[in-house]
């Protein structure tokens, strides 16, 4: 079992959709885009931009797709997140197992912040567990289940997938992703 590194990024705020533009969120929309950049030139450089992770269909039972929903819901209005546990990392075919739904520190219905106590100690559970933190989750309140610029810019797990519950339409919609090196690539979910 890799131990499991915390996020140097935890304690930042993620911005996120389109929201008006006050200093801070400039702050870090030009972080996450900085980021982004070094991120795509590094990946040029080892010419493997598009080494996303390496499957095109994942399957999740309905119950974890509706803890996730249930969590989008209860966050509303705010963005939900939280982290999904998996016997493996998605990047090696691993199959998910729990859903760890976090409290959206920003408390922000345009972007989230996992709180970095509660993802440490999630981490470590799931670490103890063997397991392996398989997705990373939050909500859009109002914006359709893809990844913003910033949520690319910001993505720090590489082998996990990104998943993204959208509340915006009449019934929600939940999207994975994987985003790697600035390369962004939907995975097929589906759900049984
Ligand atoms: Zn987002």
């Amino acid at each position: 079992m890799h131990p499991l590194v915390v996020m140097d990024g935890a304690s930042a705020p993620v911005p996120d959709d389109a929201e008006p533009a006050v200093p801070p969120q400039q702050e870090w929309a030009a972080a996450a885009e900085a980021g982004l950049a070094q991120r795509t030139a590094a990946a040029a450089d080892e010419g493997e931009a598009a080494d996303v992770v390496p499957v095109s269909k994942v399957q999740i039972s309905p119950a974890l797709l509706q803890s996730l929903i249930d969590a989008a819901r209860a966050g509303f209005p705010n963005e939900a997140c939280g982290i999904v546990a998996g016997d493996r990392p998605a990047r090696d075919g691993g199959k998910a197992t729990a859903f760890h739904a976090l409290r959206n520190a920003a408390e922000s219905p345009y972007r989230y912040l996992i709180d970095p106590e509660e993802q440490l100690r999630v981490t470590l559970a799931i670490d103890d567990a063997e397991e392996a933190v398989w997705g990373i989750f939050h909500s859009h309140v109002g914006s359709t289940a893809e990844p913003s610029a910033t949520d690319v810019g910001l993505a720090q797990y590489p082998d996990a997938l990104y998943l993204i519950c959208s509340l915006a339409g009449e019934v929600p919609v939940v999207r994975a992703w994987s985003i790697r090196n600035g390369t962004v690539r939907e995975v097929a979910l589906s759900v049984g």
